[in-house]
């Protein structure tokens, strides 16, 4: 069926449920009854499934909006286990929620969101000018596979951009050939096949023992939480199954990480710094490796990049919010129809840091905001970050806990057993569902 015709019937059984509404509003009201009968419907359009666009997804109210969700990935991905996954202390299925959960309810598309442009037909508003230019395919992966391929554009009333970021490779060639990411479930899954493949390679009788070092160097470029808690994953590894398994080349792997800052952790506080930082070791000098796991921070998605109609974030290119996580115009107008959550977007002159917390907070502020829009009440209050402090697992069952800026907590700095037991309890209380 054409687009054209597609919409017009859509739009006419609209209309039809419109006067069965009225009819049953007019008897109602002569029977005193109040009514909370939904109103039309209105198209919000989620961009993205992670920890802003799946958050949203899960609370919205969807009797009240018409939502469609796009993302080239059809699941949510737990992205604080994914360490654990990738060393196999958990199941990856524990890591994933699937999108599918909330349909039929909403629509899906497994698709890339290519652009968000205007464009101008004879019926439509300044806000339905915004078109979605979409097509699925555009990765040589199992997507290219599952889908036809086919762009196609997507209409909506609001829209929530939340496309999250890439990895940060600062250009060094070699990197997305060689090295692994750790942000995605399948991430994962090849770096666990991986580790798994230096050990049974170095067990091959041909090899001589600087062989089996070279293979058996696991390298982490980048000293922040999620290298850090991968090295202290593996670590774990290496000290049970693994010396288990393959006792005599246990004795001959290394976990190496590279930062260029002078110490890991730089984020966390220094005295916790100076505890995590015992547990690792530094080299110097062209380093054979096994596997290279690369982390060093956040690059822009390039669908952000291609905005140009909004204002950017100067160092990170994220789009600027109010408070309120409307993204503003570059005349310094806000649009009241597109909002903008988690690590593609930044309120402007409040610049928070890029985490699952803070895409989260933002997440359940926008559906309190949105579902109240649905009922035509007004919700004046700005959005507010609520710290609950960071955590990292530094291996062997210790954590550290930084929550130094509130010094009013009952703990604000914690390292060792204690602050494993913050950390494994934070991740329990952010769990989704019994998975
Ligand atoms: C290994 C790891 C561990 C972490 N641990 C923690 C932690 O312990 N605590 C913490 O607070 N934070 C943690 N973080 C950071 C946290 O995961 C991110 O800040 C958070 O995921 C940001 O949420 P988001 O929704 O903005 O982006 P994401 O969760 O990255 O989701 C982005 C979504 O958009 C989709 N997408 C991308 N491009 C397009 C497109 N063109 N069209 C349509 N969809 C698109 C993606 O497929 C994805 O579904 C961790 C991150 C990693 C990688």
């Amino acid at each position: 069926m054409p687009l054209g015709a597609s919409l017009k019937s859509r739009a006419c059984l609209k209309l039809s449920s419109q006067i069965l509404r009225h009819t049953t509003r007019e008897k109602l009201a002569s029977r005193n009854f109040t009514s909370s009968a939904v109103r039309q419907k209105q198209r919000l359009l989620i961009v993205g499934s992670g920890w802003g666009g799946y958050g949203v997804l899960r609370k919205i109210d969807k009797k009240r909006w018409d939502v469609t969700i796009v993302s080239p990935n059809n699941y949510f991905n737990f992205t604080p286990l994914l360490a654990s996954c990738a060393v196999g202390t958990l199941e990856f299925r524990c890591a994933i929620e699937p999108v599918r959960r909330y349909t039929p309810q909403v629509v899906a598309y497994q698709a890339w969101c290519d652009k968000i442009g205007k464009f101008s037909t004879e019926n439509c508003s300044m806000r339905a000018c915004l078109r979605l230019l979409l097509h699925s395919g555009k990765t040589s992966g199992p997507l290219a596979d599952a889908t036809t391929g086919t762009p196609f554009t997507l209409r909506w009333d609001k829209i929530v951009l939340a496309a999250g970021a890439y990895s940060q490779t600062f250009g060094v060639p070699g990197v997305k050939e060689h090295a692994h990411f750790l942000k995605d479930v399948k991430d994962a899954r090849a770096i666990r096949v991986r580790i798994l493949e230096c050990f049974e390679q170095a067990m091959q009788p041909t090899l001589s023992d600087i062989d089996r070092r070279n293979l058996l160097n696991f390298c982490i470029v980048g000293g922040g939480p999620t290298g850090v808690e991968f090295a202290s994953e593996l670590h774990d590894l290496l000290h049970a199954e693994i010396a288990h398994h393959y006792p005599t080349l246990a004795k001959l792997a290394k976990i190496t990480i590279y930062d260029v800052a002078p110490s890991i952790l730089g984020s966390f506080d220094k005295t916790l710094v100076e505890c995590a930082g015992k547990m690792f070791v530094k080299e110097q000098g062209e380093v054979p490796f096994g596997i290279l796991v690369w982390s060093t921070g956040l690059a822009p998605n390039p669908l952000i990049s291609s905005i140009s109609e909004f204002k950017k974030d100067a160092k990170t290119n994220s789009v600027l919010t109010d408070e309120h996580l409307n993204l503003i115009r570059k005349d310094g107008t806000v649009d009241p129809d597109v909002w903008g959550i988690g690590d593609c977007a930044q309120i402007e002159d409040a610049i928070l840091p890029a985490t699952a917390q803070v895409a989260n907070q933002k997440a359940q502020y926008l559906v309190k905001k949105l579902n109240k829009l649905a009922k035509d009440q007004d919700s004046p209050k700005p959005f507010k970050f609520e710290n609950q402090g960071s955590l990292a697992y530094i291996g062997d069952w210790k954590a550290i806990y930084d929550n130094s800026g509130k010094e009013d907590k009952i703990i604000s700095r914690e390292s060792g057993r204690v602050a494993w037991l913050l950390w494994r309890s934070a991740y329990f209380t952010m769990t989704l569902s019994w998975r």
